[in-house]
């Protein structure tokens, strides 16, 4: 699994606490900060593959990661 994206992400000096918010309030703290990150996509695609429920991901949070994942699904079945 190549990660060397990761050390050019927007967060790679935040803590990473910041990414794993326990209220709404921080998951869009964490979404600002991926706004204008520019490996948004590869981080996206890793959670998305690797199946990652928890934190902020390519500026997504875990209910929308949970609907594009459904939404692949339903794809790749034809709907
Ligand atoms: S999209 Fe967000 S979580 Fe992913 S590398 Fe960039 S800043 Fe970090």
């Amino acid at each position: 699994m190549e990660t060397k994206w990761m050390t050019k992400g927007n967060c790679r000096n935040k803590a990473p606490e910041v990414f794993f918010p326990s209220d709404g309030l921080g998951v869009e703290v964490a979404k600002k900060i991926c706004e204008t990150c520019k490996v948004k996509n590869l981080c996206l695609s890793h959670a998305i593959e690797n199946r990652i429920d928890h934190g902020v991901w390519g500026g997504t949070s875990e209910r929308q990661r949970r609907r594009l994942r459904k939404e692949q699904q339903l794809i790749a079945v034809g709907f």
